[in-house]
């Protein structure tokens, strides 16, 4: 089902002339990665490594630890690019997924309200505009918003960038995400508030985000209530590249002692419970790095956190009406 673009990649190395490269894979795609290692080490006689630290998008390089290791170039997979600027060149094979979106939009037309947003992943990007002439051709008025935030496509959203939804909320009625899981078409439910309909092409079928929107809002409410006493905060700074926000941290830590609070900041690559476990007097954690850390990992954490945007509201500097996601610039 994969296409890791092999050949493309030995044509990389053959044209630069890399003799030793680094391959860095999601956890998602890893399985294939010491098949994809040997053709092209086969393909290309250059020496390859696999980098197996954890990896959940291009925020995340193994740029630097393949260097120092003497490797010339990463190729980093299942991602677009995100970062301007790496120690070595890294190539991006984005893994797109060959599954068409027609067949299960036919089958679910009639969830649709006129005017539709089409939104996805990088997985997908693709097959958007034939959607696009497929809806179009059935009546419905179709919006696909341009690449913004961390975007790089039209019509993609990230984790923690779900601007190029924003951009086209005021026009459509409802969104239609083609792609797999929930997480995505969650955050342009919470991120739009429009109607968000996850036409799943990996399993054939199509999941209301409505009422996992209530119920993620529940959850968040349960959590920021917990924090309403807690005196003791670690804000919490991410290592990985494109999860710094030092200077955010920083502005949360003096808010809190000023408002007589302790407040310590605290720097890591991995945020994991296992990670965080000797900080056991502090009664809240704030995460400044990836936001879908704090979305979908929260009930693991044996203490409440919240994102910078949840704290303003346990702080009563921002209503719960007026929630929103955390998202990366
Ligand atoms: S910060 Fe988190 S959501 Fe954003 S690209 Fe990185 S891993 Fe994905």
């Amino acid at each position: 089902m994969y296409n890791f673009e092999v050949e493309r990649i030995a044509e990389i190395i053959k044209r630069e002339g890399y003799s030793r490269v680094s391959l860095q894979f999601p956890e998602g795609l890893r399985d294939h990665a010491t098949e994809v290692a040997s053709q092209v080490e086969e393909l290309t006689g250059a020496e390859v490594l696999i980098s197996a630290n954890p990896c959940y998008g291009a925020c995340d390089l193994a740029d630097e630890p393949a260097a120092q290791l003497g490797a010339e170039a990463v190729f980093h997979f299942g991602h677009a690019q995100l970062l301007k600027s790496t120690r070595i060149p890294v190539h991006y094979i984005e893994v797109r997924l060959p599954q068409e979106a027609e067949p299960l939009l036919e089958e679910h037309l009639h969830l649709l309200e006129k005017r539709v947003g089409l939104i996805t992943t990088v997985q997908h990007v693709h097959i958007l505009e034939r959607a696009r002439r497929f809806l179009e051709a059935r009546g419905f008025e179709v919006h696909i918003g341009g690449a913004r935030g961390r975007a790089r496509y039209p019509g993609q959203v990230l984790g923690c960038s779900f601007a190029c939804a924003k951009s086209i909320s005021s026009r459509v009625d409802c969104f239609a995400y083609l792609g797999s899981g929930d997480f995505h078409p969650l955050g342009v439910a919470l991120a739009t508030g429009k109607p968000v309909y996850a036409f799943d092409l990996l399993q054939g079928e199509v999941r209301n985000m409505e009422e996992k929107r209530e119920r993620f809002l529940r959850q968040r409410f349960a959590t920021m209530a917990k924090a309403r006493d807690a005196q003791r905060f670690g804000i919490i700074v991410g290592e990985k590249p494109g999860q710094r926000r030092l200077a955010l941290a920083r502005r949360i830590k003096q808010k809190l002692r000023e408002m007589k609070k302790e407040a310590h900041l605290i720097h890591l690559a991995e945020v994991t419970p296992e990670n965080l476990i000797y900080f056991r007097h502090l009664d809240a954690l704030v995460n400044t790095s990836c936001p879908r850390v704090t979305i979908e990992d929260a009930p693991r954490f044996p203490r409440p956190m919240l994102t910078p945007q949840e704290l303003e509201i346990v702080l009563g500097e921002r209503k719960w009406e007026d929630y929103v996601l955390d998202e990366l610039d």
